[in-house]
């Protein structure tokens, strides 16, 4: 596509490679093992293993995981199979945080020795009041002048086992009257009586993620520590730790701008929250901003790749369009997606002039375009699904489909009239009686004339049953956020985000493995659900419908 943007990251890698700082570039991309991955982190994981790929270098994929009571390893294993689905591979690069806890306890020693680490007794309330605010400085701890020993001494008691949890925390010795809040002392290890997830129960102490990141980062040799822009004042903590360790050379931070979308919330506690009280199916459901659900919902890792080199990198934050994701979406779908007809709101035809018992076989291409997509055969009877939709006992001038006495074109098949309207008792259509034209045969007229309607069907005898779900947004605003006073944002949850329905779609489907993708003629994009579909009962989702709303 178009030239790769020079986004400020590529300009100041660049400069490192330019003027010496590096001779290589080392990146990574480092989850919290507390959930699964959504669409933000596609974001940061396009840009830090392609930082890796562009530069030839290396990105790891480095699970951070300090934090043993929300971590697990269900949520390991859904991370590597999300990054390995977006295309990325990491090879051997896979670490994990919690493999450097004793080399980053031993940092933590040498910074006691150094005078420039401290344990404190304080409770963890007395220490954020002490804190200070942005206008005011802090107070010291009465415990910040502790010798040397008396501290080595409790961090090993701490490590030993010896106290409860919050009984002491082991805390940098910066400046309480630090203008920048996080160089106030901060704290680098808690006590955390908790079963880890891989480490088991040899840890009750915990680094603090601003101790473990910069040291992972130096640890696996890491060039260039990109994160998002909340982490702009943890930077200098980053900064003293290195160099208070005299680590050289050292990584550096650079803060990016976050991934915001319209219509939908990009945040693991909030998506965590919409799992755990059921609004969704799961992590997975076809609704849900994860990779998971997308993926499930249909999405193609190219797409998403796409969007993520669309929308830049930048500095400053900013919402994004969702549409400018289904129009990323569309283009990768509109080149391979195989064309099918399908009709998800059914009305029956009977043609009175076709004959009983007989079928017309069709062949019928699978792309528009490209004849190397091939074809199938598609069975035409007496009997056809029409879109209800498509139908108009009274139409207005603008309606091209069918109507009373109006003759349309059946996709690939004849040209039919529509001659008599059967309703029920209650007045609803329930039939269509037509007559076609068997010298149309193939969709078109030797004596040139004109329909304006095209239309797909599917042979009634021969259709395959098929649910279908019809998604919508998961919210109803744009800024799912935006809520009443007292509410939380569940409340802009939008009612009618899945509708499913009973289709008829052709018979070829039958052998459509689980995640196929296809257009569905004049409706949209639809895949067969990985987990509840089965054989002889598909299940489809519709991943996205044709029209596109994306304004540039
Ligand atoms: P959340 O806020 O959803 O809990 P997190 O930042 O705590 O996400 P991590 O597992 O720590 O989740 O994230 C791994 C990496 O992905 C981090 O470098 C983080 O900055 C990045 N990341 C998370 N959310 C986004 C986003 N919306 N846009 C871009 N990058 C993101
Ligand atoms: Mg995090
Ligand atoms: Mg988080």
């Amino acid at each position: 596509s178009e030239d790769r943007v020079r986004h400020f990251i590529r300009q100041i890698i660049d400069e490192h490679l330019d003027n010496g700082t590096w001779d290589h570039v080392a990146t990574r991309f480092p989850p919290e093992p507390n959930g699964y991955l959504h669409l933000g982190h596609a974001k940061s994981i396009c840009l830090n293993f392609g930082l890796g790929q562009e530069y030839n270098g290396t990105c790891n994929l480095r699970f951070d995981d300090t934090n043993p009571v929300k971590e697990d390893v269900e949520y390991v294993e859904s991370i590597k199979e999300d990054v390995r689905w977006l295309g990325f591979d990491w090879g051997e690069r896979q670490f994990f945080a919690s493999d450097y806890f004793e080399k980053i306890y031993q940092y933590a020693v040498k910074l006691i020795e150094m005078g420039k680490a401290y344990v404190d007794s304080q409770t963890a309330e007395q220490i954020r009041e002490t804190r200070g605010t942005l206008t005011a400085p802090g107070t010291h701890s009465p415990y910040r002048e502790r010798s040397v020993e008396e501290n080595l001494d409790l961090f090993t008691r701490m490590r030993a086992g010896e106290f409860k949890d919050g009984e002491h925390v082991l805390r940098a010795k910066i400046d309480m009257a630090h203008p920048n809040v996080v160089l106030r002392d901060p704290a680098l290890f808690r006590i955390r009586h908790a079963t880890h997830h891989r480490t088991g129960d040899a840890w009750c102490i915990y680094p603090m993620y601003d101790f473990a990141h910069c040291l992972s980062d130096a640890i696996e040799g890491i060039t260039h520590s990109v994160c998002t822009l909340e982490f702009e004042n943890n930077r200098a903590l980053y900064d003293w730790v290195l160099d208070t360790l005299g680590i050289a050379p050292r990584p550096r931070q650079y803060e990016f701008a976050r991934l915001n979308l319209t219509g939908t919330v990009l945040s693991k506690r909030k998506l965590i929250q919409l799992v755990q009280e059921g609004h969704v199916s799961g992590w997975d459901d076809p609704r849900m901003p994860t990779l998971s659900g997308i993926r499930r919902r249909g999405y193609t890792p190219e797409a998403l790749r796409d969007f993520c080199e669309r929308i830049g990198v930048a500095k400053a934050d900013s919402t994004v369009d969702f549409a400018l994701l289904e129009h990323c979406l569309r283009e990768d779908l509109n080149s391979r997606a195989p064309r099918v007809l399908g009709v998800i709101n059914p009305l029956k035809v009977v043609i009175e002039n076709y004959p009983e018992g007989q079928v017309d076989e069709f062949e019928m291409p699978y792309s528009p375009e490209d004849e190397a997509a091939g074809t199938r055969t598609v069975p035409f009877s007496r009997e056809l699904w029409i879109e209800r939709d498509d139908f108009m006992e009274d139409p207005p001038k603008k309606f091209f489909r069918l109507g009373p006495g109006r003759e349309v074109r059946l996709r690939f098949a004849y040209y039919v009239t529509c001659t008599e309207v059967i309703k029920d008792e209650s007045g609803e259509i329930v039939e269509l009686r037509c007559t076609y034209d068997p010298e149309t045969k193939g969709g078109w007229s030797k004596d040139g004339r004109k329909v304006k309607g095209t239309m797909h069907w599917v042979s009634v005898p021969h259709a395959l049953p098929a649910e279908v779900r019809l998604y919508d947004k998961l919210f109803t605003k744009d800024n799912p956020m935006e809520v009443e006073e007292g509410q939380d944002f569940t409340a802009n949850l939008n009612p009618e985000s899945l509708k499913s329905v009973q289709a008829y779609v052709e018979p070829s489907l039958a052998t459509a493995e689980p995640g196929f993708i296809c257009q569905f003629e004049r409706l949209g994009y639809f895949c067969v659900d990985t987990r509840d579909s089965a054989p002889g009962k598909p299940v489809f989702n519709r991943t996205v419908t044709l029209r596109d709303s994306w304004a540039r």
